[in-house]
């Protein structure tokens, strides 16, 4: 069994889930001596508590709020190659216990052949085994 400083798991919920405003909120931790977080023996939640206050802005809406499938995600203009109705509907499944069955045995038509069709192509073992 292994486990994360809860600190640190709160520290990369923002970073992960960060919108726009996330952005002055790095600057201010940078400012208040925020360096080398990933090591232990350089992270200082206080830095990113104060950072926090100084820009007004609430870490809770980035770490505890429930997300609507209709909202808006901030790295929505990022194209990952899967479709987000694919991956809205894994969530939906999850919320029940359910997991998708391998692809290998019907495709969902997930999105990443027509995104990424010619690198497919390119692949050493002849390619991805997607239909
Ligand atoms: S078979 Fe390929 S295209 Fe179809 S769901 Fe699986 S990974 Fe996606």
């Amino acid at each position: 069994m292994t486990w994360n400083n809860p600190e640190a798991s709160l520290l990369e919920s923002w970073l992960s889930r960060g919108d726009r405003r996330l952005a002055d909120v790095i600057f201010h931790a940078w400012q208040n001596g925020a360096r080398f977080d990933a090591w232990t023996d350089q992270f200082n939640p206080e830095h990113w508590r104060k950072a926090f206050a100084q820009t007004g802005v609430d870490p809770d809406y980035y770490s505890y709020r429930a997300r609507g499938l209709d909202e808006v995600l901030p790295w929505d203009h990022i194209n990952a190659g899967v479709h987000k109705a694919f991956l809205q509907k894994d969530y939906e499944w999850s919320q029940t216990g359910q997991t998708r069955p391998d692809c290998r045995g019907g495709c969902y038509i997930c999105g990443i052949l027509s995104n990424f069709n010619e690198l497919r192509l390119l692949a050493p073992d002849g390619g991805w085994k997607c239909p």
